[in-house]
């Protein structure tokens, strides 16, 4: 397929995944993940700048609470896909998927969803015993009657499925479940989900089509806080396929509602992309930026130990560098940061620019090196040592953002917060 080298950013930009749009992106370092073969090669494993992001974390505590599950669901898995992402009058979202199977290295037709399990499980076997992946499911768009509607969704990822490959690979992997709240059956589904160990639900509003701040999902944030499970939900920009329309139901300030229930609330990306209306002043507020809203509801004493942030993408090309630097600086904040690395996507070369990173002066000239080493092999362990190697104003993001666990488990701090 031939197109030019703008339409083939956009292409990239816009995803059913949650590839978040820009500009920004570097293709001097590369198109695809080359894929090489398991294993990381000792000497990166055992390089200074990999054993250095370790100091500190205690591996038992590393949850990555964002990795995609994939597929085009060729092993009973339940996966679904569009049928547009599979058609050549969809060059769009064609691409998008070749893009995602590069990235997660699943190539050989007819093996796609063992393949995405198997590579993510090798990517896994480079960090230390304890270390997990917490897989997400994803739901179909629901209208607001309840209906299902796949004409309006791009994706679908079975809670049983995910749940199904939590139990089978316990060692390495937890599980999110994902659940529309306009379903009818929202809180047995809700209620399977935590009988299986579901550590939290994911949601993306502007894709799935749910209004945080609709009185409808409030029986399902009752059930949240009875159940004690957090709500990890998308903020800011998302380039979802059929979002469009509904990208003010990412609106960070729509989620006030779940809090003020007593919902503990993470927010994807922390927000970092895009604009939002600033509805604290009604609807028709001026437009701001969505990282702006998220740091605002941040500074509330009220929503200390129901809000968190999220770090996943915030290194993307089409982040801008002092939303970085604020994440990176403001250290009071990291006890309510997690990591998550949305896996496959630090997979897809031309999202992280470590060129621009070196000229930003976030990383040096034989950090960056060893990255685009380590990337070729392993795009998860890419993504950790790249968040822990970041630097500015002297600060780095500390051990406590990645372990990520206390989130997720009764014990933790957290919790005793949000009686
Ligand atoms: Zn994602």
């Amino acid at each position: 397929m031939k197109m030019n080298r703008r339409l083939f950013l956009r292409a990239l930009g816009a995803g059913a995944l949650g590839i978040a749009g820009g500009c920004d992106f570097s293709l001097e370092e590369g198109i695809f993940n080359p894929c090489l073969p398991d294993p990381t090669p000792k000497r990166l494993l055992d390089h200074d700048v990999v054993a250095k992001s370790w100091q500190g974390i205690d591996p038992a505590k590393f949850w990555d609470c964002h990795v995609h599950v994939a597929g085009v669901g060729d092993a009973n898995t339940g996966v679904w896909i569009t049928p547009q992402m599979n058609s050549l009058l969809h060059p769009w979202q064609n691409l998008q998927r070749r893009f995602y199977l590069n990235a997660s290295c699943t190539e050989r037709e007819g093996s796609v969803d063992e393949d995405f399990v198997r590579r993510l499980l090798q990517c896994l076997d480079a960090f230390p015993r304890g270390a997990k992946a917490m897989l997400l499911a994803f739901d179909f768009h629901y209208d607001e009657l309840g209906a299902r509607r796949e004409d309006l969704s791009s994706f679908f990822v079975p809670n049983r499925y995910a749940s199904g490959l939590a139990q089978r690979f316990p060692d390495r992997l937890e599980w999110i479940c994902s659940i529309h709240p306009y379903r009818t059956d929202a809180i047995d589904e809700l209620d399977w989900s935590a009988s299986q160990h579901a550590r939290a639900v994911k949601w993306l509003p502007s894709a799935m089509g749910m209004d945080p701040a609709s009185p409808k999902c409030d029986r399902f944030y009752q059930a949240l806080v009875r159940l004690n499970l957090p709500l990890l939900t998308h903020g800011g920009e998302e380039k979802a396929v059929h979002g469009g329309s509904m990208s003010e139901f990412n609106n960070p300030l729509r989620l006030r509602r779940p809090m003020d229930q007593g919902v503990r609330v993470i927010v994807a990306h922390c927000a970092s992309l895009g604009e939002n209306i600033d509805i604290d002043g009604g609807p028709n507020g001026p437009r701001v930026e969505a990282f702006d809203l998220f740091q605002r509801l941040m500074e509330e004493k009220r929503y200390e130990g129901r809000l968190f942030g999220e770090i996943s993408a915030v290194t993307q090309a089409n982040r801008t560098e002092s939303t970085l630097a604020t994440l990176i600086r403001r250290v009071e904040w990291h006890p309510r940061l997690i990591n998550g690395s949305d896996y496959p996507l630090p997979a897809v070369v031309p999202l992280v620019s470590l060129r621009r990173f070196v000229k930003q002066q976030f990383l040096t000239d034989a950090q960056a090196q060893v990255l685009s080493e380590i990337r070729q092999y392993n795009a998860l362990l890419f993504d950790f040592v790249l968040k822990r190697s970041l630097v500015s104003g002297g600060q780095h993001f500390t051990p406590v953002v990645f372990e990520s666990r206390r989130l997720f488990e009764p014990t933790s701090s957290a919790r005793l917060h949000h009686s």
